[in-house]
């Protein structure tokens, strides 16, 4: 691990560094913190960059608009600006100390001091900051070596840091799934379960969007495990499914095995039962868009997926569904099955319409629907053959509902 991350990609971009140029001046220059300077130093790729200053935010907005850069003040209570540079956005963040804090929120105050405004932060490793001329990293709190080992730690007491901002709980289970090697750090762990009371303390939204961000991580089996075995999930979650822990590896392994991008709707589904009440009511209760519960509500509900109803469902709900519904709720024998019926296959329109039945004799009028669902649904059962193929038969079961209408 090199501790300059002056020759990463990111940094020397031109938008990024109009936006250093206007902060700087001959007392020095903004510092890169935070996940962009962890995440180049193992040489990940970086997609947000947060910058630290001195500056106070009316400062900033001052010196960006003389720069003829566009500023939001997105957090200005905060200390935080977003810089537009560039089409691309950039937060500033005045150093801060927390004065007050209840578990929630912070009242802040403004520091010239770096290591005040690292103190705030939650984790070691997130706490790394780099000159943003020379790369130069800064390491107030041991991150680097904690980086190098895979520890996650949280910065100062572990207890009182929750106390602080009980979201600090899942934000630690998240950051353990994407940098943790090896066992969990003990104190954090005692401490999360210690705290997770305070979790209802916090907005439905901030904890879906936790929950959200951690379990669409490539891999939070670990954590997931660690969650169920110290009931992390209890506040905001009490229908969680015995198994979920181990159901979310289940999916995880399938995924990994077959590279399935992740589906947020199967991910959230591991750990709930197969319940359409139960699903419909955790995704209310977590605000979730509505686009989002439909999703849910479709992976739930209808028949178990299998090879052979695998393409009705992709059918009727969309490939998506139907690849969801067999990673979570086949088994692993059907698993493969169904997935073989789906890989390559495009799913086709149904080409008959209301004027074809018609045509074949059926008098206008509510038969021609139902005519048309009988068709399609024989259609479906014989593997959705090309139309053009298809019309003797459809012919034939217009024929036979007709004489059934006549006889009643
Ligand atoms: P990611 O790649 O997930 O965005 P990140 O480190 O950038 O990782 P953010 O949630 O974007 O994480 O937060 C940016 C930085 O702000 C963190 O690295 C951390 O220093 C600080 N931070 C964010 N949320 C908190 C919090 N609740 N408590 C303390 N510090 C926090
Ligand atoms: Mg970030």
């Amino acid at each position: 691990m090199s501790e300059n991350i002056l020759y990463s990609e990111w940094f020397n971009v031109a938008g990024l560094r109009s936006v250093i140029n206007a902060l700087s001046d001959a007392d020095g220059g903004p510092r890169i913190v935070g996940g962009a300077v962890r995440d180049s130093l193992l040489g990940l790729s970086v997609s947000d960059v947060d910058l630290a200053t001195k500056l106070v935010p009316t400062e900033v907005i001052r010196r960006l608009e003389g720069a003829g850069i566009k500023s939001v003040p997105t957090g200005i209570e905060h200390g935080t600006v977003t810089a537009v540079s560039d089409g691309k956005n950039y937060e500033i963040t005045t150093l801060r100390r927390d004065v007050a804090t209840d578990g929630r929120r912070a009242v802040v105050a403004f520091s010239s001091d770096w290591k005040d405004d690292a103190a705030r932060r939650d984790f070691t490793i997130n706490a790394l900051y780099a000159d943003a001329h020379s790369g130069e990293v800064y390491d107030y709190f041991s991150g680097l070596p904690d980086l190098e080992q895979g520890i996650v730690r949280f910065i100062g007491d572990a207890d009182q840091r929750i106390a602080e901002d009980y979201l600090r709980i899942l934000r630690y289970f998240r950051f353990f799934a994407r940098f943790g090697k090896g066992d969990a750090d003990p104190d954090a762990i005692a401490a999360c379960a210690k705290g997770v009371h305070g979790l209802t303390a916090l907005s439905r939204e901030r904890i879906a969007q936790e929950l959200t961000r951690l379990i669409s991580l490539a891999n939070p089996t670990l954590s997931m495990k660690l969650m169920v075995d110290h009931q992390i999930f209890a506040p905001f979650l009490p229908e969680l499914d015995a198994s979920a822990a181990e159901r979310m590896a289940s999916i995880v392994d399938r995924e990994v095995a077959h590279s399935l991008p992740v589906s947020l709707p199967a991910r959230l589904l591991t750990l709930l039962p197969r319940e359409a009440a139960v699903v419909d009511r955790v995704s209310a209760r977590l605000k979730m868009s509505n686009r989002l519960r439909e999703q849910l509500a479709h992976r739930v509900t209808g028949e178990l997926p299998s090879e052979v109803n695998i393409r009705e469902i992709a059918y009727r709900k969309g490939i998506g569904c139907a690849t969801d519904a067999a990673t979570l709720y086949a088994n692993s024998i059907e698993f493969e099955l169904c997935l073989a019926r789906l890989v390559n296959w495009d799913v086709p329109t149904f080409g008959i319409r209301g004027g074809d039945v018609i045509a074949m004799g059926v008098p206008a009028g509510p038969m021609v629907a139902k005519t048309l669902q009988a068709i399609e649904q024989a259609w479906i059962s014989d593997d959705f053959p090309a139309i053009d193929n298809f019309l003797s038969k459809s012919r034939q079961i217009v024929g036979a509902l007709l004489s059934a209408t006549k006889k009643a």
